[in-house]
């Protein structure tokens, strides 16, 4: 028998269509991925360090409240928990990886069957679809979630991989607001819309101290207003056909970057307690390239306005994969319900039980 729906992805969407999904008994199965060569299992946010936007999590003794709902075999995947007790209060809001390993529990819960592999092809040329993973036997399936998320683009320098989540981040709307970061000058490298609003809300922070931003050329890529925005901002400072050579740390937290310029080659310091990569995102979809519609970028392109059906009937996608535009953990899970939603109509429709 064919699976009723196959969710591939371990983010806030694949958990979140799971969730769904296992308590309108579809009895899912999704596929976590082992980072090998595209899923991250539990997504960009395991890459993450305190999680403050997402609703429902103020400051807290979150891993209390963590270790009673995750269980105890999975404790050993949970990052220390930060020390921030003060004034006989706890300052610290959920990390990452918690709020990833809380929702992969409220998944199973509900039952959702979970298999540590990645899907590497899948034919949706008949029905039902076949998924194939890497190291099992393809699978069959009426429908199926693509939740495989988008990864950070870094610039690949050996400095910048030392010093991840030690003052090198991809998203400073994530991270901008951590005490590492605090009234220090910072960097911001790329000269896109991304970078533009990373570049801004760093700089909009209270007591924020000079925001560069490093560009490659002698113009930026963004849109014209948000150029002008970056321009005109008192704190957001632009150092011009430069690209970074060398993160710079004390082995605990970066101090500096060594900036090589693209005109002569000439290698300049700056002092930053941190740099925020802004030069954008790749799709998690080598493996529907052809099969599924993209745009030029490779993500997924919804087909009608607030509904998750891709170009394949029976095929839908939730979460990073379909969405360069927000990238937001709480749109991620919002988008990975709704796929669950139009999967269990589309089966009632096809009068699959
Ligand atoms: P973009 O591809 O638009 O810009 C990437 C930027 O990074 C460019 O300036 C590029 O330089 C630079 N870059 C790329 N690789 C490197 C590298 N190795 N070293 C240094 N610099 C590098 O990506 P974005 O993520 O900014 O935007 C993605 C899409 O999302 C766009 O369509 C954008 O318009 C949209 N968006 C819209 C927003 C809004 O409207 N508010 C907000 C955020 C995104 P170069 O130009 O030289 O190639």
């Amino acid at each position: 028998m064919p699976e009723k729906v196959v969710v591939i992805g371990s983010g806030p969407a694949g958990w979140s269509a799971a969730i769904y999904a296992a308590r309108a008994n579809l009895n899912p199965l999704l596929f976590e991925g082992t980072a090998q060569p595209e899923m991250i299992p539990l997504g960009q946010l395991a890459y993450t360090t305190e999680v403050e936007n997402y609703p429902g999590f103020p400051f807290g003794n979150v891993r209390e409240f963590v270790e009673s709902s995750v269980d105890k075999s999975r404790h050993y995947n949970l990052p220390p928990a930060p020390d921030h007790k003060k004034d006989g209060k706890y300052h610290y809001a959920v990390q990452g990886v918690e709020l990833m390993e809380l929702m992969k529990q409220q998944a199973l819960n509900f039952d959702t069957r979970v298999v540590g592999d990645d899907i590497v092809d899948i034919d949706i040329s008949n029905r039902p679809f076949k998924v194939i993973p890497g190291n099992g036997d393809p699978v069959e399936t009426h429908t199926i979630i693509i939740a495989t998320g988008a990864r950070a683009n870094y610039l690949g320098l050996p400095s910048e991989e030392e010093y991840k989540n030690k003052g090198v981040s991809a998203c400073a709307v994530c991270d901008g607001a951590l005490p590492i970061f605090r009234r220090k000058p910072l960097a911001v490298i790329g000269g896109g819309d991304s970078a533009v609003e990373e570049a801004n809300y760093l700089a909009n922070l209270k007591d924020a101290a000079t925001i560069y931003m490093v560009v490659r050329r002698d113009q930026m890529r963004a849109s014209k207003i948000m150029q002008q925005r970056a321009l005109d901002h008192p704190k957001i400072k632009l150092l011009w056909n430069r690209v970074v050579d060398e993160v710079v740390g004390d082995g605990n937290l970066v101090t500096g970057l060594k900036l090589k310029s693209t005109k002569d080659d000439s290698i300049s310091d700056l002092n930053v307690g941190g740099m925020f990569v802004a030069i954008g995102h790749t799709p998690n979809t080598a493996f529907l390239r052809g099969k599924v519609e993209m745009n030029e970028k490779g993500y997924i392109v919804w087909q009608k306005p607030f509904r998750t059906d891709t170009s394949v009937d029976g095929v839908f996608a939730s979460g990073d994969v379909a969405d360069d535009y927000y990238r937001q953990a709480i749109t991620s899970a919002g988008t990975g319900c709704m796929a669950a939603l139009d999967v269990e109509r589309w089966l009632v429709d096809q009068g699959i039980e």
